[in-house]
């Protein structure tokens, strides 16, 4: 991937070895989306890694635990997210244009208003992208714009940078910081259906 930067750092003594590994951090956020995915079928999820633009979408299997989660907790699609993916992708740009070493919560923090110690102590709230009002409709829980968050990075709209150090010998500390939009994020965010899944009683309280 050529946006992510990748470093592993390795603090021995005084001397910083830094190592670029980008296709590792592409692995390492795969692995990570991957897993925390709750309601999409894994079977679709690897299917659509190892597919072709031509390739015919994938069936749900109905077997994968993701899967049965669904069905136990009666999930329901969404909406299209695309307007809310829209306003995501303007917090980052603003955000990205005026501070640095901004993490993923970050992001959605400031998107949700969260009146957190954090976003007060790094200014965040005094920042236009903080004030903006935001619509949200269908984005309308801090999980589902990580999930949003999520897809940006894997669909390498987004650029994120995984810092990875090694403190001491039994220690690796991993770091992930959102570096900013792809010039023509607009026109894949357009071409593209964002629909999220929800558990039918979250769909009661936060949705019509
Ligand atoms: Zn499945």
């Amino acid at each position: 991937m050529q946006n992510l930067n990748y470093w592993l750092a390795r603090n021995s003594r005084e001397n910083l070895d830094i190592a670029h590994d980008l296709a590792g951090a592409r692995k390492l956020f795969e692995v990570q989306y991957f897993c925390s995915a709750k309601y999409k079928c894994r079977q679709q999820m690897i299917a659509q890694h190892y597919s072709w633009n031509s390739d015919p979408p994938v069936d749900p299997c109905n077997t994968c635990d993701n899967c049965m989660n669904s069905l136990l907790h009666n999930v329901q699609n969404l909406p299209d997210a695309k307007n809310d993916v829209f306003e995501l992708v303007e917090v980052i740009r603003s955000l990205t244009d005026h501070f640095s070493e901004i993490t993923p919560q970050n992001v959605i923090d400031v998107y949700t208003h969260a009146k957190t110690k954090e976003m007060k102590e790094k200014r965040f709230t005094e920042s236009a992208a903080y004030q903006r009002q935001y619509r949200r409709k269908v984005l309308s829980t801090k999980e589902l714009v990580h999930a949003a968050l999520d897809d940006l990075i894997l669909l390498e709209l987004v650029e994120q940078q995984t810092v990875l150090q090694r403190p001491n010998e039994h220690h690796l500390t991993c770091n992930m910081y959102i570096r900013g939009v792809k010039g023509d994020a607009k026109s894949t965010i357009e071409r593209r259906e964002w629909v999220y899944r929800v558990s039918g009683s979250k769909l009661k309280h936060s949705h019509r």
